[in-house]
């Protein structure tokens, strides 16, 4: 990479940020694709969101990814907020409109394209998402949006399963996980398999509530194989693993911020290595 007088930053917003992701995919981006661009990670804490977002317009970057603590509350420094973005009461990409900055959120669109990638159409199918937190809410959504013909909801504390139901319109209805046998996508948005070893065997739902004709969807990627895409090949399933949305996500991101082609398979290789190099 070059940085020259021309070069366009990008960064990704949080606090802690140096696990981040986002330099490694979108850097891998910009080479290849040759835009002039470099991105980094700026820990930016509560108190100082605003400042950081009037240093956003003041140096006219090229984009922001946000990130935990601050998907909510961004919205408040913004001049415009796209509506699965205000939908979600999260933003995880801040877009320049001109001298405009508007809040996105494309990790809903992020997860159906990593369906479609991995060959998995969810228009008709019935869907289970067990969690009901921000990667599970962002998922309802966009479900909703692909036309799928029933989406369970199966969260550990009842009334945010409520809340998050809501989001799924018509087809959305609350679901325990034991119900999992009527479904013919899984998809594991609770963060239970994070930071563990597939071998600690730790599951999100009983294994015997898996089938060979399902698709199981694992959103957590710390580690890229967990124990429940492991439980899930073992009874024959086809399995998505969380690189996909993770990956998909930024290429969206990628695409509104520089009008560009994201290239995905760069992409989800760079985070495959930068995932490995981790372990
Ligand atoms: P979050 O908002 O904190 O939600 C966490 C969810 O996990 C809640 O539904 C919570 O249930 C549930 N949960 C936590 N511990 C549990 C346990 N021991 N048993 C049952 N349920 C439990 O987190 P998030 O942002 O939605 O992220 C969830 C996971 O998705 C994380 O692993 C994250 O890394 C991953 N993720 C992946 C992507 C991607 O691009 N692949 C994007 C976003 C997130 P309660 O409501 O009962 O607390």
């Amino acid at each position: 990479m070059t940085v020259s007088g021309a070069t366009r930053v990008g960064a990704v917003i949080g606090d802690p940020v140096a696990h981040s992701l986002s330099p490694v995919i979108h850097n891998a981006a910009f080479a290849a694709t040759g835009f002039d661009g470099a991105f980094v990670a700026l820990a930016v804490g509560t108190a100082d969101l605003g400042a950081a977002m009037a240093g956003v317009r003041a140096l006219g970057l090229l984009g922001v990814s946000v990130t935990m603590p601050h998907k909510a509350a961004v919205i408040g420094h913004l001049d415009d907020v796209r509506p699965e973005a205000l939908a979600l009461d999260a933003v995880n990409c801040v877009i320049r409109e001109g001298d405009r900055l508007v809040g996105a959120n494309t990790d809903g669109p992020g997860f159906v394209d990593a369906l479609t990638a991995a060959s998995v159409d969810p228009a008709g199918a019935k869907v289970l998402v067990l969690g009901a937190g921000g990667a599970a809410r962002a998922v309802i959504r966009a479900l909703a949006d692909a036309g799928v013909a029933e989406i369970g909801v199966a969260n550990r504390t009842s009334d945010r399963a409520a809340a998050a139901v809501r989001l799924g319109g018509q087809v959305a209805r609350t679901a325990a996980v034991e119900d999992a046998l009527d479904y013919d996508v899984v998809v594991n948005a609770t963060s239970v398999g994070m930071g563990m070893a597939a071998a600690d065997t730790v599951l999100p739902l009983p294994a015997d509530r898996l089938r060979a004709d399902q698709v199981v969807v694992d959103l957590v990627y710390e580690p890229v194989e967990t124990a429940l895409l492991v439980a899930a090949r073992a009874v024959g399933a086809r399995t998505v693993d969380g690189v996909g949305m993770l990956v998909h996500q930024a290429a969206a991101a990628f695409g509104l911020w520089t009008g560009l082609e994201a290239p995905v398979e760069v992409m989800d290789a760079a985070a495959r290595e930068a995932l490995r190099r981790k372990t």
